[in-house]
């Protein structure tokens, strides 16, 4: 059963638009463990065969915060500092891969089962492209 579900930061210039393939409940809840997603408790999900629309009120309160690597786009709003989620590019084709914020979902917190704790310090910037394109999902800006 397919569902979608929408979100976006506090103060509304960030929405998002999750269109899952299957319900909710069914998907992975990852808590990344690096040193970003732990300062902000995240709870994440992705649907390889979703997709994520990023829809953006003013670019200029849309902070892209990088680290590690370099390679992730960390969505956070600059007025109401609320993270959303992470993109990065797949170079080969352009398109654009992302994670969502459970924590930023419409959604009663009882759906939501205890996160997977995830640890991928370990990787390369081309596992890291290997695994996000198995697990996360396309996501589109508008
Ligand atoms: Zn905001």
């Amino acid at each position: 059963m397919s569902e979608v579900l929408t979100g976006g930061c506090h103060c509304g210039n960030l929405r998002l638009t999750f269109h899952a393939s299957k319900a909710f409940e069914d998907l992975p809840i990852r808590a990344c463990q690096c040193s970003f997603c732990r300062k902000h408790n995240v709870r994440a999900t992705a649907d390889p065969d979703g997709r994520l629309e990023i829809a953006v009120a003013d670019q200029a309160k849309l902070s892209r915060y990088r680290l590690g690597l370099g390679i992730t786009d960390f969505l956070v709003c600059r007025d109401c500092g609320v993270y959303v989620g992470a993109v990065m590019e797949d170079a080969a084709n352009g398109e654009i891969l992302a994670t969502c914020i459970v924590n930023t979902l419409e959604l009663d917190q009882a759906r939501i089962k205890e996160p997977v704790a995830v640890q991928y310090e370990e990787e390369t910037a081309g596992s890291r492209l290997e695994r996000r394109r198995a697990r996360w999902m396309k996501a589109t800006f508008i």
